[in-house]
């Protein structure tokens, strides 16, 4: 385990996003990171990789700059690089929650909690939770009796959020997500809204897993990440699969996505039925004409053609 994955985001104000992209990305590039930062006037949010030198190299530049004052860094242990390149890209905003007003975190948040405050909290009668992450997300793993928004997208949870009052009303509210940083504006956002007691995770299901007096329980299955590991544990006290496989339902936590680059869908699915199904989500997708899982497994026309009959009968 020579290397690190560095997660981490900071709400503080970047004059210019563009400049500031420039500059960060040549600097990250210098010391040999790879990964993903995003950058906009309300802050910083980024996943990154390298060998532990790099990653402590990024981090001592970062918490010695004045405008990142208090910044943390959540840290895996890894074997390799998680991610293939490096960006740095300047955005409108760090978490678009599709709102008509945005949510400022430094003037209205949830209260923060700690991963033992959470687990005690979660398990209180009156305490309803909400994920604020996406249903792909959840799918693979989530706190236990957790609300999943039926929602395609994040940014619509908001609009789920008004039409499902009822469910949070007269509760303790507590949201949680991979990082932390959506839960920041997304308390505060639920607390603008009229719902009085908004608890968040601080620091995310991230910093839960790690944390000595909590040890990731009450989480059931993976964690989502968004890097090359695609899932990571959390639980180490117990494992539960709650994962299923897209094509029969039968519990299953392998990420794939969808063989027809024009889709890209992750979903979960065992090696058989990716097999089965030539890695397409559904049957259109395996028959587009440039699916990459039968290029990359070197398949016959008849192999193919086999296999699609198979599909359809
Ligand atoms: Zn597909």
């Amino acid at each position: 385990m020579n290397y690190q994955v560095l997660l981490y985001y900071h709400y503080t104000t970047i004059e210019d996003p563009a400049v500031f992209s420039a500059e960060h990305l040549a600097f990250c590039k210098e010391i040999g990171l790879k990964g993903r930062i995003l950058v906009a006037n309300e802050g910083i949010n980024g996943t990154v990789s390298g060998t532990i030198e790099q990653t402590e190299a990024y981090m001592e530049k970062m918490k010695s700059d004045p405008l990142f004052e208090g910044i943390v860094f959540k840290i895996d242990a890894v074997e390799s690089h998680a991610f293939k390149k490096m960006h740095v890209r300047p955005r409108p905003e760090l978490v678009n929650l599709g709102l008509e007003e945005d949510v400022n975190p430094h003037e209205l948040t949830g209260r923060y909690l700690s991963p033992e405050q959470f687990m005690k909290e979660l398990q209180d009668e009156n305490t309803v939770v909400l994920d604020v992450r996406n249903t792909y997300e959840y799918d693979v793993g989530h706190f236990r009796g957790a609300i999943r928004p039926e929602v395609q997208n994040f940014r619509d949870t908001p609009q789920w959020v008004r039409e499902n009052r009822e469910l949070f009303e007269g509760k303790n509210v507590l949201t949680y997500c991979t990082g932390g940083i959506r839960c920041e504006k997304f308390s505060g956002w639920m607390k603008r809204e009229g719902f009085g007691d908004v608890g968040q995770l601080h620091g995310g299901v991230a910093t839960y897993s790690k944390d000595p007096a909590t040890k990731g329980q009450l989480w059931d299955g993976q964690m989502y990440v968004f890097d090359e590991r695609l899932t990571v544990p959390i639980n180490q006290v117990e494992h539960v699969v709650v994962g299923r496989d897209h094509f029969d339902g039968t519990p299953c936590e392998r990420y794939i996505n969808c063989a027809n680059p024009e889709c890209n869908k992750q979903v979960l699915a065992s090696e058989e039925n990716e097999a089965k199904h030539l890695g397409g989500c559904t049957i259109e997708c395996t028959k587009h004409e440039r699916n990459r899982y039968i290029v990359r497994n070197g398949l016959s026309e008849q192999q193919v053609e086999e296999a699609i009959a198979l599909l359809e009968a």
